[in-house]
């Protein structure tokens, strides 16, 4: 599942922007796991039927370039057994989420010029003229979050900064708390590594950040520190 920062979710992140299956500030994770979009789109998968949202993955499978739907196909095809779980009108009861891709905000410190509005909050005060945070915000949450994190075998973070962000620092307690350890994946400016004494290397072990927007001139033109 692919979340962003205003609540949208798809299920992986070259999903079609414009069709969402669920927000998750209206119905939680396990509203939007099992939401119509969402029960339709496995009906479609399980029925060989291609479906509007994965247009991208269709187009590169039929360019022999390597798509998002092979790459998960083979990353996780441990989990083929699981296809039978599946009920007919396309529920599945167990949320077995194996790949969670978070925004949990657009909270950002740049304005590249390769982002916008979205994704960094920089950009948004640019628009409004007011600082401009969109945050995931649902009652049950962090409830949801904690029952969805064993079965969990890899976090995304983005965001926004997620190392600027207190969720993402939050899960990483809740991690470490229950002693899981699915692979952490983040997509970061890496301008800082911690917050209020919080530090994204501790306790769980090499944390290898890269942001490779260019060299010298070209990343200092594309990055855009405030
Ligand atoms: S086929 Fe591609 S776009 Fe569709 S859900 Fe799978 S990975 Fe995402």
């Amino acid at each position: 599942m692919s979340v962003w920062q205003n609540g949208d979710a798809y299920p992986c992140c070259i999903y079609h922007w414009d069709m969402p299956v669920g927000n998750i500030n209206d119905a939680g994770f396990k509203g939007v796991w099992n939401s119509e979009k969402m029960r339709e789109l496995r009906m479609r998968m399980l029925a060989n039927e291609p479906s509007e949202g994965c247009a991208k993955c269709i187009n590169y499978d039929a360019q022999g370039i390597i798509s998002y739907r092979h790459k998960f196909n083979t990353e996780y095809n441990h989990h083929h057994n699981l296809v039978e779980t599946t009920s007919d009108d396309g529920s599945v009861e167990q949320m077995n989420l194996a790949y969670f891709d978070v925004r949990f905000s657009n909270l950002c410190n740049m304005k590249c010029r390769s982002c916008g509005p979205h994704f960094s909050s920089k950009w948004a005060e640019d628009i409004s003229g007011k600082p401009e945070v969109v945050e995931i915000n649902h009652p049950e949450m962090w409830t949801e979050i904690e029952e969805m994190l064993p079965t969990i075998e890899e976090v995304y973070f983005t965001g926004g900064e997620s190392l600027f962000m207190e969720q993402h620092y939050r899960l990483l307690d809740m991690l470490i708390e229950r002693g899981l350890k699915p692979r952490l994946t983040y997509n970061s400016n890496a301008s800082r590594l911690s917050l209020k004494g919080k530090h994204a290397t501790d306790k769980n072990g090499v944390l290898c950040l890269i942001t490779c927007v260019g060299y010298e001139t070209t990343s200092n033109t594309v990055m855009t520190k405030v």
